[in-house]
């Protein structure tokens, strides 16, 4: 419930207490003969002006004052969570960023080691980047990085949580997700990836994006680190492989686990 309506109730309660005080205390002090039901009616009906102002006047003038100072305790509530949100996010394409990743992944990877579900990461990076930004400037870059965004957006399933890494890097935690479903996510970004047009103004271009996957089985064997490592560690064997494709392996890396996926003719 938001603060200004709780204390708005609050200061409503409050204020009903001003006439039922006044009307006890003067019940202590001078009605000695009569018991309360009789006094109640009789102390109203003597002074009706006196407890209508009370009892409005208190409620309206605290429920005022618990509305105002709770308004200004949502203001603070929601500034507090804008500030939250913005300092893990990425300013420039609205992911999370390398702060969120390490929060998110830690909670992911817990969620893991209880559930014994399977959890995969993707590491991602875009071919030959520095050659689109020297081509047609950082802005273009820019606009390529967010595009980029979108597409990871758009490939992956409901609860996986994608982050920029840095630079031209990427990484994307899929929960309950194994080898089969992750292999599938990733060509998913590298097949749209491989299709966009980035265009702007009189300037356009393609780019390709090499990704690591690593799924852990083995919820004893590892922490996040190792799959962001691994990750990391698979992505490089993509580039050395010629880019535009994904390399995959699973923890613990026995060695038939290994699918290196060679890019679509
Ligand atoms: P590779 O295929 O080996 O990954 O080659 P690459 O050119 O993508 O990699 P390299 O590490 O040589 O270059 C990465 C470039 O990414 C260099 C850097 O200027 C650029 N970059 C990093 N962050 C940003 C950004 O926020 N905006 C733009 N426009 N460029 C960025
Ligand atoms: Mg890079
Ligand atoms: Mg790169």
């Amino acid at each position: 419930m938001k603060q200004s309506r709780l204390l708005t109730l609050l200061g409503l309660g409050l204020g009903m207490g001003a006439p039922f005080g006044i009307l006890a205390l003067r019940f202590l002090l001078h009605a000695h003969s009569l018991s309360v039901m009789d006094y109640i009616p009789r102390e109203w009906a003597a002074f009706p002006f006196f407890y209508w102002y009370m009892l409005v006047g208190t409620c309206f003038v605290f429920a005022l004052f618990g509305f105002w100072v709770g308004r200004e305790d949502d203001r603070l509530i929601e500034k507090d969570r804008a500030l939250s949100k913005e300092v893990l996010t990425d300013p420039l394409t609205g992911l999370g960023n390398h702060r969120f990743l390490h929060d998110t992944f830690k909670i992911e990877f817990r969620k893991h080691l209880d559930s014994r579900q399977p959890i995969s990461c993707l590491m991602m990076d875009l071919d030959f980047f520095k050659r689109i930004n020297d081509a047609h400037g950082h802005p273009f870059g820019d606009m390529v990085l967010r595009i980029f965004s979108r597409i990871i957006e758009n490939s992956i399933r409901r609860g996986d949580i994608a982050t920029r890494y840095g630079g031209e890097e990427f990484l994307c935690i899929l929960p309950n997700c194994g080898e089969k479903e992750a292999k599938t996510v990733a060509e998913r970004i590298r097949r749209e990836t491989e299709k966009q047009v980035f265009r702007n103004g009189p300037y356009d271009a393609k780019i390709t994006v090499s990704i690591g996957i690593v799924t852990n089985d083995d919820p004893l064997e590892t922490n996040y680190h190792v799959m962001i490592d691994s990750a990391d560690k698979n992505l490089y064997e993509a580039k050395l492989r010629g880019r535009n494709q994904v390399f995959q392996t699973t923890i613990p890396g026995v060695p038939n686990a290994f699918h290196p996926q060679k890019p679509a003719a």
